[in-house]
């Protein structure tokens, strides 16, 4: 079964996804870090973000892994660990431009694709319910309102001590990237038509987490109710 959880940056996916994985015992792909994975090797070859051919390049040549470190996953590129290498300031201002460049996303889906039809998944994107997996039997579109998911971004930057901890630097980051997102010709962050809407401005991320359990269990999940 896939669950695919969309939306803008900083909506709270990343925490509803893995607690929604624990729940139900699945697997999570953060398929966000695979582009910022790209984007990391681009920055650390030279690559620049207008070249499309250097960026496929990346994209198709270096695998892409998750791995686990205690209860944390960890991301490797190219068998290098960038686990807190591409949550930085920098990566989050490249990472948009090499995300709207097709090619690259034609290398990523085919993997994200492989990944997940290989389990019970958690995928979490932009583009999941729309394009890489169409048939996902639970759709859900998550976001909250830009000024909450930018203190909800510094906080998790202050946890991470990476990133900018700025709120107005944050705000603007995700405004802009919001606009590079939705407004971008390759699959843009749109909900799919059949998307289930939640917004998790103001409501306790608990019970966003156990809907969308609730809908994977008409489905046929399992998982431990308890847990
Ligand atoms: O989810 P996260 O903020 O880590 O994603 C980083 C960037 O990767 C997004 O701003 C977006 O440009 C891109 N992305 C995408 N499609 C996805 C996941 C992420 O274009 N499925």
């Amino acid at each position: 079964m896939i669950i695919a959880i969309d939306g803008p940056s900083g909506a709270g996916k990343s925490t509803v996804a893995k607690a929604v994985a624990k729940k139900l015992d699945f697997d999570c792909l953060d398929t966000g870090a695979m582009y910022r994975a790209v984007a990391w090797m681009a920055q650390h070859r030279g690559v620049e973000l207008d070249d499309a051919a250097g960026l496929e390049d990346i994209a198709r040549n270096c695998p892409i892994s998750f791995g686990r470190d205690g209860g944390a996953q960890t991301v490797a590129i190219d068998g290098v660990d960038v686990t807190s290498a591409i949550r930085t300031a920098a990566i989050d201002r490249a990472v948009s431009p090499v995300s709207a460049c097709p090619a690259v996303r034609v290398a990523l889906v085919d993997q994200q694709r492989r990944i997940g039809r290989a389990g019970n998944y958690v995928v979490e994107g932009r583009d999941i319910g729309t394009v890489v997996f169409p048939d996902a039997e639970v759709k859900v579109f998550l976001t909250a309102s830009p000024e909450e998911r930018a203190h909800r971004r510094v906080r998790q930057n202050v946890d991470r001590g990476v990133g900018s901890i700025d709120y107005e630097t944050v705000l603007a980051d995700i405004i802009r990237r919001d606009d590079i997102d939705s407004n971008r010709a390759a699959s843009p962050l749109k909900p799919a038509a059949d998307a289930v809407h939640m917004d998790s401005t103001g409501t306790y991320i608990e019970d966003v987490i156990d809907q969308i359990c609730g809908l994977a269990r008409k489905k046929g999940a399992q998982g431990d109710e308890a847990r």
